[in-house]
């Protein structure tokens, strides 16, 4: 997507027609074309730049090229482009010459631009930046006869020469590091500060030297042609790699592409009365907001301070106190070498810190800002509603409606769901985390408990955890390109890097663990280890992170479950206070559904009875069955239709000790069964509980290895030749459409009766059980019926021997395509509907659950489905087949029950799209239980 060269004016006949359509948008004092509601068009940064200049904010002028512009790029080429946007470019230049009183491209006073990417969404650090642009040998002489500064105008130079290099020429960064590093070595330095002015110009002079040796042709040295290829490769940054991962793994679609804003320079680098620094009003791992967060660095330029090069130093003495307690650091050590902004420039601080609480009451949400100094004037560079853990999110949409600064409705629209998976996932367990060795302390970057393997870069992080593994990505410091590591990484660890470093941004964006700024850790990529002092630790290595603290520690350390109080209590309170539809629970065990119930679970709409059988001695009894269920099967067909009184009697005779076995086993799986059910109904405590009828073919309970079946053998006390026959007659070609299901409870209809009893008998034992007797994979009325039958025969039974009545509702699961559009003679004989979407997504996309792997990710890539339909339910063809269901369900039964039961109960897109179609409720696992109560709330807001 690079350009080569842009050199050639427009045809004046595309610039003509420029004039229909506007690109660019001014901005700067009382100038501002644009404003927030914008964003769509100027991107989130260029949007907010205007918007503060709006406010009276001190922003330096600009302009904005749109994302149409950038659409545009991809659509007509970079050639077309540019000819479209000249006219409009070359105005927005004069103004800005005008409003800063400066000329572009010459001196006496040159005036230098920025050129920044920034999308609706923001991705941060994904697209490209170049600062500085318009120098050259011209403009630098300018410069340093204006500023009488040519340290500072030599080292922007090499700045600008590194970073148009890097970004629009494609010169790889190390080509630069190599030439800066040789002159650094030349002269005796260590540190980037010790380069004088004419190292500077040496440097600049190398550089120049290497890029003409690398790309073949000058460094360009007319600003016009900086700028043109410049916006182009900002514009072509929409499309990187890293962007592209960015974008997918964050969901973010249907944007048209970056906006370029192209900004008066200001520098933050000319002088020890310059700085530049990020910070947030609130903290953005903790939400609190005790002080005001942020780093800066003296005589410095925009990135270094996220570049971890230089340690930054805090804004507030508070924070830097401590900062300087966790290192180690004295107070007066502190005061010499780190002072706080508040200390170093009291000033700027004082105004600095005013704009913050203006910021954050204007966009009514906590904000993250870069901002410089030069020469004792501060100005704004950006502001932005801040990344920000799922604890920090919480906790400040609960503070502000506290403060009153939002209602509580829109405090339940700030918090992702799906981040809240994040506070619900362990932390270090107290003691195990006391006798831990620890190794050191960095910054507490991103919060949570992480162990694992150590691994040095991103590709292994990803080989190994598809491998199963849980490892910890340890880098000196990540990059873009690690985004991929990271996503499958249990935590990330740097050695560089303060809590606005590319590693801290990101782990905190993906809600995972990271430690980072190990100033102590020495990692070596090519020995492959870490020391730290005596202590070496090598690849494979366990290592563990709290990113709460910041600590460090050698080996595994235990977990424990997170407190759900407090903030999280509050914004749940919130969502139940606005959510309309149910929230229930998958779970089997009295263990999980007390665990669901905590988080908030409002019944269970899946137990899988199934799960009940594999525990210890039961599925001994169940495979005892299962060795003779088939027996059985056919014998009492044989009996059935045999006339002859000898032959019955010798089939009667042949059929005995099977069925003695077959109904020992049942006899001793009730009192099991009906233990389990007796649990989770206690546990419950009144709420609903829907149990599925066994569901799995029977060969899933058999082993399958030579082994396990011989151990099976010796358990039974049968031959394993006959066990390997059950197997073998069991093995089914496509078992997910075989005999599972009712189809089981069909052709062995003791073992239906003995799992409604067991279900009876405990609802009988446990006052205000709540059961609903769900019958699996009915696909046709009948089915259900046949089942219903039974169920209710049963239901009979107990109720005469316990005195009581019982209150049971019959329902089936909705996960065959032929129920679906039969779905209103089904609902005749149901009392409820769920919807077993994982089958159903399998059957009605065809798509094997288990072989589907191999192609569906191509599917997605290539945009065939937008998700993975076993993650968020395919709204246009299972979401039909679910709609179709519900309308002919409920022209029968208006008010028939309707929940759904598959994994994507607890997706938060399809728990709205459940909410639009009047469910009563969507049932997930335990974990994501609040998740889907937070969805559900917000879908319903959003109506
Ligand atoms: P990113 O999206 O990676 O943050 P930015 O466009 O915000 O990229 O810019 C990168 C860095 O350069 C930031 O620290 C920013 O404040 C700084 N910067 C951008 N434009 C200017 C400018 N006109 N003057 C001074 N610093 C700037
Ligand atoms: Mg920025
Ligand atoms: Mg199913």
């Amino acid at each position: 997507m690079r350009a080569k060269s842009v050199k050639k004016a427009a045809p004046a006949k595309a610039a003509a027609k420029a004039k229909q359509a506007k690109y660019v948008y001014f901005f700067g004092a009382k100038q501002s074309e644009g404003d927030v509601s914008m964003k769509a068009l100027l991107g989130g940064k260029g949007a907010n730049l205007a918007d503060m200049a709006g406010l009276g904010l001190p922003v330096p002028p600009g302009f904005t090229i749109t994302t149409e512009a950038c659409a545009k790029y991809y659509e007509i080429g970079e050639k077309a482009l540019h000819a479209l946007i000249r006219a409009e470019v070359l105005d927005a230049l004069k103004r800005l010459e005008k409003a800063t009183g400066k000329t572009f491209g010459k001196g006496p006073n040159p005036l230098l631009v920025s050129v920044r990417s920034g999308a609706a969404a923001s991705m941060p650090g994904m697209m490209d930046t170049v600062l500085n642009l318009g120098l050259n040998p011209d403009t630098v002489e300018a410069m340093i006869t204006r500023t009488g500064n040519p340290r500072f105008v030599w080292d922007s130079y090499r700045r600008f020469i590194q970073m148009f290099g890097n970004v629009v020429l494609g010169v790889e960064h190390h080509q630069f590091e190599h030439e800066l590093d040789a002159v650094k070595h030349a002269k005796g330095y260590t540190l980037d500060t010790e380069l004088m002015a004419e190292d500077l110009q040496e440097v600049v002079a190398r550089y120049r030297k290497m890029v003409k040796a690398v790309k073949g042709c000058d460094f360009p040295t007319d600003a016009m042609e900086q700028l043109t290829l410049g916006v182009s490769a900002v514009f072509g940054s929409w499309n990187n790699p890293r962007a592209i991962k960015y974008r997918e793994l964050n969901d973010i679609r249907g944007l048209l592409g970056t906006a370029v804003n192209v900004q008066a320079m200001v520098f933050g680098n000319s002088g020890g009365n310059s700085a530049t620094g990020v910070a947030f009003t609130r903290d953005p791992s903790t939400g609190e907001h005790k002080y005001f967060y942020g780093e800066y660095l003296i005589n410095a330029q925009g990135e270094d301070v996220v570049a971890g090069i230089r340690t930054p130093q805090q804004i507030t003495v508070k924070g830097s106190r401590e900062w300087a307690k966790a290192r180690s650091v004295t107070e007066a050590v502190r005061k010499a070498q780190y002072p706080s902004l508040e200390e170093a420039m009291p000033k700027v601080f004082k105004q600095l810190d005013a704009i913050r609480v203006k910021l954050e009451r204007h966009y009514r949400d906590m904000q993250d800002l870069e901002f410089t100094i030069e020469d004792g004037t501060l100005y704004m560079l950006q502001t932005r509603n801040g990344k920000r853990t799922a604890a920090a999110a919480v906790k400040i949409a609960t503070d502000l409606v506290k403060e009153k600064i939002i209602d509580e409705k829109t405090a339940v629209m700030r918090v992702e769901p799906s981040q809240l998976d994040q506070l619900l996932h362990p932390v270090f367990a107290k003691a195990s985390e006391a006798k831990a060795k620890k190794i050191t302390v960095g910054l507490p970057a991103s919060p949570g408990a992480a162990t694992g393997q150590i691994v040095f870069n991103a590709a292994t992080a990803e080989l190994w955890a598809k491998a199963g593994k849980k490892v910890v990505l340890c880098r000196v410091e990540t990059s873009p390109e690690d985004i991929g590591g990271m996503n499958v990484a249990a935590g990330i660890l740097t050695a560089r890097g303060g809590m606005t470093s590319h590693a801290a941004v990101v782990a905190r964006g993906m809600g995972k663990c990271c430690v980072s700024g190990c100033g102590e850790l020495h990692i070596s990529y090519d020995k492959k280890t870490i020391s730290c002092n005596k202590l070496v630790l090598a690849e494979g290595d366990w290592i563990s992170l709290n990113g709460s603290t910041g600590a460090v520690y050698e080996g595994q350390v235990d977990t424990q479950d997170p407190k759900l109080t407090g903030p999280f209590a509050m914004i749940m309170a919130l969502a139940d206070k606005y959510r309309k539809m149910g929230v229930r629970t998958n779970a089997d065990t009295p263990r999980d559904t007390a665990k669901a119930v905590e988080f908030g679970a409002e019944g269970i709409g899946l137990c899988r009875t199934e799960h009940m059988f594999f525990e210890g001695e039961r599925v001994t009894s169940f495979r005892r069955m299962i060795l003779v269920a088939e027996t059985v099967k056919c014998l009492r067909l044989s009996l059935a239709a045999c006339t002859d009184a000898e032959e019955r009697a010798s089939l009667e005779s042949e059929l005995a000790a099977p069925l003695k076995q077959y109904n020992q086993a049942l006899k001793e799986l009730l009192p099991l069964q009906r233990k389990d059910f007796i649990g989770m109904f206690k546990a419950l405590k009144g709420r609903p509980c829907t149990v599925r009828l066994l569901d799995p073919p029977l060969h899933e309970f058999l082993p399958q290895d030579a082994a396990g079946q011989a151990e099976m053998a010796r358990v039974m006390e049968v031959d394993v030749a006959h066990i390997r026959d059950v197997v073998e007659s069991l093995h089914e070609a496509n078992p997910m459409l075989g005999h599972r299901g009712c189809r089981l409870g069909i052709s062995y209809p003791e073992v239906t009766e003995m799992q409604v009893r067991a279900i009876c008998e405990a609802a009988a034992a446990v006052k205000g059980a709540q059961p609903e007797i769900m019958v699996p994979l009915v696909g046709n009325v009948k089915e259900l019926a046949a089942q219903k039958t039974l169920i209710l025969k049963t239901m009979a039974e107990v109720e005469k021997a316990k005195k009581v009545k019982l209150q049971i509702k019959i329902g089936t699961m909705i996960e065959v395509p032929r129920a679906a559009v039969t779905a209103d003679q089904i609902a005749a004989e149901a009392d409820f509907f769920s919807f077993g979407t994982n089958d159903l997504t399998q059957m009605t996309c065809a798509f094997s659950r288990d072989d589907a792997g191999k192609f569906l990710g191509e599917y997605v890539s290539r945009g065939f489905y937008d998700y993975d339909p076993f993650q968020v339910l395919d709204q246009e063809g299972v979401g039909r087949m679910v709609e179709i269901a519900m309308t002919y369900g409920r022209s029968v039964k208006p008010n028939l029950k309707v929940g759904v039961c598959g994994e994507h109960g607890g997706d938060p897109k399809t728990v709205a799209f459940c909410y639009k179609l009047g469910f009563n409720y969507v049932s997930c696992s335990p974990y994501r239980v609040p998740i889907a109560r937070l969805a559900a709330a917000q879908a319903a807001l959003k109506q």
